[in-house]
Order: structure tokens, then C-alpha cells, then sequence
């Protein structure tokens, strides 16, 4: 196995671009599991590590630019823990303490696991995420990167630099379900973020379906409902209908961690709990 370590995203880019089947190596708690269990077995490796670029945070005007190499610690309760409280909530339940030293946002991307914990908040938000190549910079909406179970729209010899998320005026929270209450892969996740000057909601699902889910029939089903326009306590009747019509989104399957149905109902307790939070 050749280790290609560059010292700055200019070197990096080229490395990719010269070995496009390269593996890039951010925290590596995603790949040293596969390569340890012998999953995979790549020839070439480009570690990011070195690469400054990636670990910028920038506070702009209207949202946050992330670099994809800043680790979760850094959101948990670091330094860029204001950028988005459901990326905080997201981030406190990855792993554990040593997991969210290394492993990254956009390590989670580029796994793209229906399970990835980051990635319903980033669906919500309607995160967009940029990708650099030698060629330039393009930026592609979440909704269009994530493809399927593990796949998404990078090209080979692109390298995923920075996630953008705007500054939300409202609620942001993040709930998941396992089967204990840490260092658990999700077997059902919800975001949910009440953006009050745009008088809305977005509910994205994880774990419920071959990607993320966002679930629009129920946002606009509240958007028609409900006056989105502040926070105000809502009825039992219309929790409950929310519940129902976010679980009628989810496409989940039964598998090791779970069944449908108990992912079905999960998810509509999350939402529920969730727009309850938001509403308070
Ligand atoms: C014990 C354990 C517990 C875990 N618990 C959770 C959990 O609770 N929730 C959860 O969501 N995940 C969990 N994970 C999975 C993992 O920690 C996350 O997916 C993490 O975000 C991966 O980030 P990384 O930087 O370590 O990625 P890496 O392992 O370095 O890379 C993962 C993939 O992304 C690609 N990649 C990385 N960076 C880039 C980039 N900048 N551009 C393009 N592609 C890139 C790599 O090539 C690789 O395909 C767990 C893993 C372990 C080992």
C-alpha cells in the first residue's frame, strides 16, 4: 500500500487527480475498520491529516463554511459548537470520545451510510457541499450528493473540502434511537429545524431508508396547519398527525439492528418529540 501524505489541499488535489482510485484517509475510523477486517484493501492512500485547508472554519455572513477535516469534538462542545445546535446534538452521539477526536463531517459524507449521524441535520438544513478538483470548485446541494446505501455523487478525482449551512432563526434538534444509550450506530434518527423567518419546518429521517429522507409531504402538511411564523404550543391532535405522517415517509427494512415496524413507529416518537421541542 502506498501512503501519499500531502502538506496542502494544492498537493492533495494533484495526489487524487494522479491516483483517482485512491482511498483518501481523513480520521480513518470508517476505513482502518474495513482495512483491519480486510473489507478493503486499497494500493493507494491519501491521507488528509496534513492538510490545513480542510480544517477551516469561517463564520460568513449568512451561514457557516466548515472545512470537512474539522473533527466532531470541534462541534460537540469546541470551538465551533454555535454553529448549529443539531450538529452539536449530532455530534455528542457519535461513538465515543475517541471516535469524535479523528473521525469527521466529511468522513460521514463520503461513507454516506443511511445511518451517518451528521447527515439528517445536513438535510435539514439543506447543507451544501463542496467538492474540489484540479479543475476548480463545485458545489452541490446534500440532496444531490447523497445517491443511495454507501454512494454519493463525488467524482473520483474530487476531493469533498467544506459543508455550508446557514444561520437559522429558530429551533434545531437532533434525536436518534439505538439499542443502548452510547457508542451506538443509529437504527433510527430524525433532524428537525424550525426556521421562523421563512415560517417553516424541515424534518430529514437517518436509518429509515436506502439515504436520508427528508420528509416534505409532512412539512407541508404543517406548513398548512400550523402558523409557522412563531413558536406556539400545538395540540395533542396535531403531534400526533405530524407523528403519523413523518413515520407514512420512512422506507425502512428489517435488518441486524432492527425491524421496519419498530423503525416506522420510532421515527414518528422522534418527530413528534422533536417539533414538541421547537414549539415550547
Ligand atoms: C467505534 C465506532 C463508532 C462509530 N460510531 C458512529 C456513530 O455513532 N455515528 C456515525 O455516524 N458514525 C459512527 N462511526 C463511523 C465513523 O466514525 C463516521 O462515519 C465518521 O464520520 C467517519 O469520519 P472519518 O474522518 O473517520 O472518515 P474516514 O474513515 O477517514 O473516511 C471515510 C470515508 O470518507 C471518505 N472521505 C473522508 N474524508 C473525505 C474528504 N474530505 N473528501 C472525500 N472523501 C472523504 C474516505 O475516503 C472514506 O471513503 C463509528 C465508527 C467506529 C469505529
Amino acid at each position: 500500500m502506498t501512503i501519499f501524505s500531502p502538506r496542502s489541499l494544492p498537493e492533495a488535489l494533484q495526489a487524487i487527480n494522479e491516483h483517482p482510485g485512491a482511498r483518501l484517509l481523513a480520521g480513518g475510523t470508517d476505513t482502518m475498520v474495513e482495512i483491519n477486517f480486510r473489507h478493503f484493501e486499497p494500493t493507494d492512500v491519501i491521507s488528509l491529516r496534513h492538510v490545513h485547508e480542510l480544517k477551516i472554519f469561517e463564520d460568513q455572513a449568512n451561514g457557516y463554511r466548515i472545512g470537512s477535516a474539522i473533527p466532531y469534538r470541534e462541534f460537540e462542545n469546541g470551538s465551533y459548537v454555535h454553529a448549529s445546535r443539531a450538529l452539536s446534538e449530532a455530534s455528542r452521539t457519535v461513538g465515543s470520545p475517541q471516535i469524535r477526536a479523528a473521525g469527521t463531517i466529511g468522513g460521514n459524507l463520503g461513507t454516506c451510510s443511511p445511518a451517518g449521524d451528521t447527515l439528517p441535520v445536513l438535510s435539514a438544513l439543506d447543507a451544501q457541499v463542496e467538492l474540489s478538483s484540479i479543475n476548480g470548485v463545485r458545489t452541490l446541494s446534500i440532496h444531490d450528493f447523497m445517491l443511495g446505501v454507501k454512494r454519493n455523487a463525488r467524482n473520483a478525482n474530487e476531493i469533498i473540502t467544506a459543508i455550508h449551512i446557514p444561520k437559522v432563526d429558530g429551533y434545531q434538534g437532533y434525536a436518534k434511537v439505538g439499542v443502548r444509550n452510547a457508542m451506538v450506530i443509529s437504527i433510527a434518527s430524525a433532524c428537525l429545524v424550525h426556521d421562523i423567518s421563512n415560517k417553516r419546518v424541515a424534518i430529514a429521517l437517518g436509518a429509515v431508508g436506502p439515504t436520508i429522507i427528508r420528509c416534505r409531504e409532512s412539512e407541508v402538511w404543517l406548513s398548512e396547519n400550523v402558523d409557522l411564523s412563531m413558536q406556539s404550543s400545538l395540540s395533542t391532535e396535531v403531534l400526533q398527525e405530524f407523528a403519523h405522517r413523518v413515520s407514512a415517509e420512512a422506507r425502512p427494512i428489517t435488518d441486524h439492528r432492527s425491524t421496519a415496524e419498530y423503525r416506522t413507529h420510532a421515527v414518528g416518537v422522534l418527530a413528534q418529540r422533536l417539533l414538541k421541542r421547537a414549539m415550547l
